[in-house]
């Protein structure tokens, strides 16, 4: 699995390595540390 992207929480401030498709999910369900709602801006 290759992970393409970096989370950072804007407000928990985690930082997460994912894939597209943990990507989507996060984008779709929030973060998956302190579940505040994140959008693409968030990922790097
Ligand atoms: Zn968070």
């Amino acid at each position: 699995m290759t992970e393409e992207y970096t989370f950072a929480c804007p407000a928990c401030e985690a930082e997460i390595a994912v894939n597209g498709e943990m990507r989507d999910a996060i984008v779709a369900n929030g973060c998956p540390v302190c579940a505040v709602p994140v959008g693409p801006e968030s990922f790097s």
